[in-house]
């Protein structure tokens, strides 16, 4: 970023930085060889070094610039004010060059979003109107209908900060552009509008950063034919949070759809035998029941609605909720010591109702069911023996089984959805659009937020590649004259995760395959492997931790559940008990194993686990992101209280660090951040120098002597386009809207 002071003399208006708000204004008022005297605006005096502090231009409007690259002086400072001045004017979208940076308001602003906005921004070339979610779908709809190339849209930011709200804003525009007027009844783009909402019921949960927070990543490819019109989506899904099913806590929620379902009207809450969201235990872990302004009694009708747009039919409606009430009886299934050691029986008379009900609702048998939480059958290869679980294993078995419901559930629900609002195979055009969680560093993190920062670190390289080097091979293709500036890459902790044989993921299902390992062998390993690692921690004072260097921070992993994490099997018991449910959804859940697979279940060949399966879901995304032009959006959460109007400057620092948008902006202003095509340049700026055209000069001759003329230092020609430097498009513009 533009750094070193270069004018700064006494009384100069300036910022320094502050422990509090990250950055202040001040007036300078002594210098003394490298130390600056100067007086803050809160009225202290502090003394810094002069290279730390920066100039302030005051003569930046007031409402803030809507390019971060039209600002004067480009540092983070600069950035900051300017996102916090638009910020309080209700502007919460702002560019950094084509990069969309969009603060959450917090507050519903319906006029950002209705029709005559969607009308505006219709065709309307980029940058003429103020920066808008609209602006970067209509740029990726234009693009592919013009191009007849495959866009992208990707969404980032951290938990609450907006994703899910974009994304749904995004659909709606490419609706409006892809659909079809007028026609009755279910189009595919009230199909794909309508998944939403299904998808959110299963999937989203308040948590303490967000009260309808996605626990999936997704992906959402909208297919458009030859006219541009809207003839199919996929929805992808990753990594949906199993753990939330069996265990929540104060003042979380378990998923909405169990919230929902228990304010069923009557007849609905008779028939799976349910109550008040207290007496289940998988909810009432959580004194929080209620969201605050929504009703779930309404939610539920919507939900059931959205769900008969989609096409889910009211037998397989009727099939889904009684999974989910089932789920919520399980829960409630209590075990206690058996006669013999270590086995279980099931607690009281309380207990046996709820896994009688469990039993009808699945429609299976009460003594296998019960059998199926009880007793594991141990295949070695020598014999086969039955043993009986202590009350601690049969509850494990008990939450195994409910989570494995729960995301056999979930995965039905979006292969339902893609089947029905069916796929255009022929289309070569697709837009996709990608809300996936962000960067992830509590004061506890495990094997959720391994894969998560992992999946960031993927994004976080295409940024990288798109955004630099990109710009790099375009410096170089035009042959124009461009010292290379360093970027962080992170191909090295990628290594570090990924890498086959050696990475983190390939020891981890080494360990989950080799039966002695305990989550301290697998450290022990981690640290004898990566001691030399740059990117590796080994942290003091732990024996099983570790920490990554990520690019947006170091974490610190807590090990003791990895291993358990990261084995993804169901237990055979179970699979064959849902596997021979009456009910023929159920039994669709646990479709039978192939003969192959369970001769060979026991061995370690066959082995799956779920960092390994997600590598590769991982990759084909890439894969599928790489064939396409993409689009970056960032949400910023302006605050943790989740409020409007409170812009927290320390916490948003961190945000567009973690989103590579200041590096973005240091790139782009270091090198050439516009760039004209000759055409378009003199088509624009010839005005300035009519003389060019006169005497038969070629394109680039003529481009040459505008720049000569209006004395634009440092600006390049290059093989087929103008390159500009920061700030000089708008010095021409600003001559060119003089003589016009
Ligand atoms: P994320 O998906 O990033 O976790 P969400 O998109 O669910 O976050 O947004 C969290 C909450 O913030 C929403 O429930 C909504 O209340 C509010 N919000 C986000 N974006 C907007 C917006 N553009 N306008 C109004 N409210 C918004
Ligand atoms: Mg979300």
């Amino acid at each position: 970023m533009q750094g070193t002071p270069v004018n700064i003399i006494v009384g100069s208006h300036v910022w320094i930085e502050d422990p509090y708000i990250a950055w202040i204004d001040g007036q300078v008022t002594k210098i003394n060889g490298q130390e600056v005297e100067v007086q803050a605006s809160d009225g202290k005096k502090v003394v810094a070094n002069l290279s730390k502090i920066y100039p302030k231009d005051e003569d930046a409007p007031d409402g803030g610039v809507d390019d971060m690259t039209k600002l004067s002086y480009l540092h983070e400072p600069g950035v900051l004010q300017n996102l916090s001045r638009r910020y309080q004017l209700n502007e919460i979208y702002t560019y950094t060059g084509s990069i969309l940076i969009a603060i959450n308001p917090f507050q519903r602003l319906p006029h950002l979003y209705d029709a005559h906005m969607m009308e505006q921004y219709k065709g309307a070339p980029f940058g003429e109107l103020s920066p808008h979610v609209f602006a970067i779908a209509d740029v990726s709809y234009r693009a592919m209908m013009n191009e007849g190339k495959s866009n992208s849209i990707l969404v980032s930011g951290e938990s609450g900060a907006g994703k899910t709200e974009t994304t749904k804003m995004l659909m709606q525009y490419l609706a409006y552009l892809g659909g079809r007027k007028g026609t009755e009844g279910r189009t595919v783009e009230q199909q794909v509008l309508e998944s939403n909402p299904v998808l959110e019921a299963f999937g989203n949960a308040k948590t303490v950063r967000n009260n309808n927070s996605s626990r999936f990543g997704k992906f959402v490819e909208i297919q458009f034919d030859k006219h541009g019109r809207i003839s199919g989506a996929a929805v992808r899904t990753y990594l949906l949070e199993r753990s939330r099913v069996c265990q929540i806590s104060d003042p979380e929620r378990n998923y909405h759809c169990f919230y929902l379902l228990c304010a069923a009207p009557q007849e609905d809450i008779d028939k799976y035998k349910l109550g008040h969201p207290k007496t289940f235990h998988y909810l009432n872990q959580s004194s929080c029941y209620e969201l605050v302004g929504t009703s779930d009694a309404h939610e539920y009708l919507a939900t059931r609605r959205a769900m008969d747009i989609v096409g889910i039919s009211q037998k397989e409606q009727d099939a889904i909720f009684r999974v989910v009430a089932t789920i919520l009886h399980l829960g409630n299934v209590e075990f206690s010591k058996g006669k013999e050691i270590d086995s279980s029986v099931l607690k009281d008379d309380k207990s046996k109702f709820h896994l009688q009900t469990a039993a009808e609702l699945l429609m299976c048998e009460f003594n296998a069911l019960e059998d199926a939480l009880l007793k594991r059958v141990m295949v070695t290869p020598e014999e086969v023996i039955k043993r009986s679980l202590d009350p601690v294993g049969a509850m494990v078995s008990r939450d195994g089984l409910a989570k494995t419901l729960y995301s056999r559930l979930f995965d039905w629900l979006v292969d339902k959805i893609n089947v029905s609002i069916g796929q255009d195979s022929n289309s070569k055009c697709l837009i996709g659009v990608l809300d996936i969680y962000g960067f992830e560093s509590f004061k506890s993190n495990s094997f959720e937020q391994f894969c998560i920062n992992f999946t960031n670190e993927k994004l976080q390289q295409h940024f990288n590649q798109h955004v630099f080097k990109m710009e790099q091979e375009e410096y170089t293709k035009e042959e124009i004259d461009w010292s290379y500036i360093e970027f962080v890459d992170n191909q090295d902790v990628l290594d570090l995760i990924e890498k086959k044989p050696g990475g983190i993921i390939a020891l981890l299902d080494e360990a989950c395959m080799f039966p002695k390992s305990t989550h301290e062998t697998f450290s022990q390993k981690l640290y004898q492997t990566f001691k030399s690692n740059k990117r590796f921690v080994k942290p003091k004072l732990t024996r099983t931790d570790f920490s990554i260097a990520h690019y947006a921070g170091e974490v610190q992993y807590q090990s003791d559940q990895f291993l358990d994490k990261n084995k993804d099997y169901v237990v055979l018991e179970h699979q064959e008990l849902l596997c021979a449910s009456k009910c023929s959804f159920v039994a669709g859940l646990f479709p039978p194993l192939a003969e192959e697979s369970t001769k060979s279940s026991n061995k370690s060949s066959k082995f799956s686990s779920i960092g390994a399966r997600f590598k590769i879901q991982l990759q084909q995304l890439m894969e599928t992101l790489n064939s396409t032009e993409p689009h970056y959006i960032r949400c910023v959460k302006p605050n943790n209280l989740l409020k409007p109007s409170i812009f927290e400057n320390v916490n948003i620092l961190q945000q567009l660090r973690c989103g590579g948008v200041l590096e973005a902006i240091r790139i782009s202003c270091a090198g050439y951040p516009t760039r004209r095509t000759f055409y378009e340049f003199l088509h624009r700026f010839s005005l300035l120098a009519p003389e060019v055209l006169e005497g038969n000069n070629d394109e680039k001759v003529a481009c040459k002597k505008i720049l000569e003329k209006m004395g634009l230092a440092g600006a390049q020609i290059g093989k087929t386009k103008v390159f500009l430097r920061a700030g000089q498009m708008a010095e021409l513009d600003a001559r060119r809207a003089l003589k016009l």
